[in-house]
C-alpha cells in the first residue's frame, strides 16, 4: 500500500485559476477546485519505513530547515509560475493567489490549498497549518509509542489520567457518537483492530479465542471522561484505543483553524479522504469535490459537492482491505461483534466540522443504511450518500438533507 498521491485529483481551480481568468461567469464551474476525495491507504508500520526511500529524503530536510524550506518554496514557486504568470500585477491589484502544498502525515497524503495575497504569506500559514497537524499526530496516533493515546491506553486499568485539550476533545465527540450510533463506531475497539492488521498482513483471519478475548477488553462504556478534572479513565487492563476513525477529520479542522488564525480565509485542507474547507475561493460558490464512486463496475458517479466552511469524509473499503477465501474484509470493523465489514460500500458524509464528519463515515459504514440515515438526520447539518452493493444490484440512500 503506497500513499497515493492522485487519489486526490489536483485542483481544476489552479489551472483554471479566477486571477487569470478574470470575471467568470459562464465558466463559472470551472473557477472553483475539484478535489477528488477517495479512500486513503493508512500505511501499517513496516510500509512506512518501506515509503521512506521517498520520504527519507524529507526527513534530511526536516533536519535542514533551510534546506527544506528551499525545496518547498521552491515548489511553490514552480506551481505559481505555472498557474500565475501575472503574480506580480495580482499583487499590484490586492488580488489573492491560489497556493498549494502536499506533504505525508497521519499515515496519508495532506494537501493544503489556501488564497492568499502572496507567497510568504502563504508559506506562513501553511507552514503552521503543517505543523499542526504533525502535532496532533503526536497525540493521537497509534504507531507512535510514545503518543498521549498510547500512553493513556497503557495505563488502562489503572486510575484516571489527566489528559490534554485536544485528546479530550476527540474522546468526548468520540464518546457521544458511541452512545448515539448503539456503539457502531467505537474508538476502543483497538484490541480488535490490532488483531485484523496482523490479518491483513498475514492473510489470515483471526483466531476465534483471540477475538473474544479482544473484544472482552472493548466497549466505550469502560472509557470515563471528567470534563471538570479533564481525565481519562479506561477500566479494563489491556484496553487499547484507536481514533483513526476521527482523528484526521479533527486534524483537517485544526489546521484550517491555524490558517484561518494566520489571516487566511479560503482554505482547504485534505487528509486522505477527510476534506474541511473555509469560505469559497475568489468569485467562486464554493470548492467543487469530487466523490470517488465506488470502485465497481455500473457504480453511478455522484456529481461534485460544492462546499464551503464545511466538511467532508468519505469511509469505504476501497483500498485498505484483505481477501481471504474469495471475501473481502475491510479495515472498518463492527466494534460489537469484532468482525470486519465485507460487503462493498461507500459512505460519504457532508457535516459543519470533519471531527463530524470523519467520525459519522465510519458510523454510518457499520449500520444499516436505514439506521445509519436516521444518525445523519438526527445530527444537526449533516448529511449522507450512502452507496452500496445489494443482492439486487447497487443501491443509493440519500439523507433528506443530501444536496447536489
Ligand atoms: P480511513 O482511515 O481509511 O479514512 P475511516 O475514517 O473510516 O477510514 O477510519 C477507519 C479507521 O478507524 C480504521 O483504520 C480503524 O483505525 C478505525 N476503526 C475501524 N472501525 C471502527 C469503528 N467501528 N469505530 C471506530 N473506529 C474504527
Ligand atoms: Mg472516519
Amino acid at each position: 500500500m503506497k500513499i497515493r498521491e492522485s487519489a486526490i485529483t489536483s485542483c481544476r481551480g489552479g489551472q483554471k485559476s479566477p486571477l487569470v481568468h478574470g470575471e467568470n461567469t459562464a465558466g463559472l464551474n470551472r473557477a472553483f477546485e475539484t478535489v477528488r476525495i477517495q479512500q486513503e491507504s493508512r500505511l501499517p508500520s513496516p510500509q512506512r519505513g518501506r515509503e521512506a526511500g521517498g520520504e527519507g529524503v524529507h526527513h534530511d530536510l526536516r533536519n535542514d530547515p533551510i534546506g527544506h524550506w528551499t525545496i518547498k518554496l521552491t515548489r511553490i514557486l514552480a506551481a505559481i509560475i505555472l498557474l500565475f504568470p501575472s503574480i506580480q500585477s495580482a499583487h499590484a491589484a490586492g488580488k489573492l493567489s491560489r497556493f498549494e502544498e502536499s506533504q505525508p502525515h497521519m499515515g496519508t497524503v495532506a494537501r493544503i490549498v489556501v488564497y492568499a495575497p502572496n507567497l510568504n504569506a502563504a508559506a506562513a500559514a501553511t507552514r503552521s497549518a503543517f505543523q499542526r497537524i504533525r502535532e496532533l499526530d503526536g497525540i493521537l496516533s497509534d504507531y507512535q509509542a510514545e503518543s498521549e493515546l498510547n500512553r493513556l491506553s497503557r495505563q488502562s486499568g489503572g486510575p484516571p489520567i489527566k489528559i490534554g485539550p485536544d485528546l479530550f476533545r476527540v474522546l468526548s465527540a468520540a464518546q457521544n457518537l458511541a452512545v448515539k450510533s448503539n456503539g457502531a463506531f467505537d474508538v476502543t475497539v483497538g484490541p480488535v483492530i490490532r488483531l485484523w492488521r496482523r490479518a491483513r498482513r498475514q492473510r489470515a483471519l483471526p483466531e476465534s479465542d483471540r477475538l473474544a478475548a479482544a473484544l472482552d477488553v472493548t466497549g466505550f462504556r469502560w472509557l470515563t471522561l471528567d470534563p471538570k478534572q479533564q481525565t481519562a479513565q479506561l477500566a479494563k487492563p489491556g484496553m487499547l484505543l484507536d481514533v483513526g476513525g476521527i482523528a484526521k477529520g479533527f486534524a483537517a479542522d485544526e489546521a484550517l483553524k491555524t490558517l484561518k488564525q494566520a489571516g487566511i480565509e479560503q482554505a482547504l485542507v485534505a487528509l486522505g479522504g477527510d476534506i474541511a474547507v473555509s469560505n469559497p475561493p475568489p468569485r467562486g460558490k464554493g470548492w467543487s469535490i469530487e466523490i470517488a464512486s465506488l470502485n465497481l463496475a455500473g457504480a453511478p458517479k455522484p456529481p461534485p459537492l460544492l462546499l464551503h466552511n464545511a466538511a467532508v469524509s468519505t469511509s469505504g473499503d476501497a483500498e485498505q482491505f484483505v481477501e481471504i477465501g474469495g471475501i473481502r474484509y475491510s479495515h472498518i470493523i463492527d466494534p460489537r461483534t469484532g468482525k470486519a465489514l465485507t460487503g462493498r460500500r461507500s459512505v460519504t458524509v457532508v457535516a459543519p466540522h470533519g471531527i463530524e464528519s470523519d467520525a459519522l463515515a465510519t458510523a454510518v459504514s457499520v449500520m444499516q443504511p436505514v439506521e445509519g440515515l436516521k444518525l445523519i438526520e438526527s445530527t444537526q447539518a449533516a448529511s449522507a450518500l450512502i452507496v452500496a452493493q445489494a443482492s439486487s444490484g447497487i443501491q443509493t440512500w440519500k439523507s433528506k438533507r443530501w444536496k447536489e
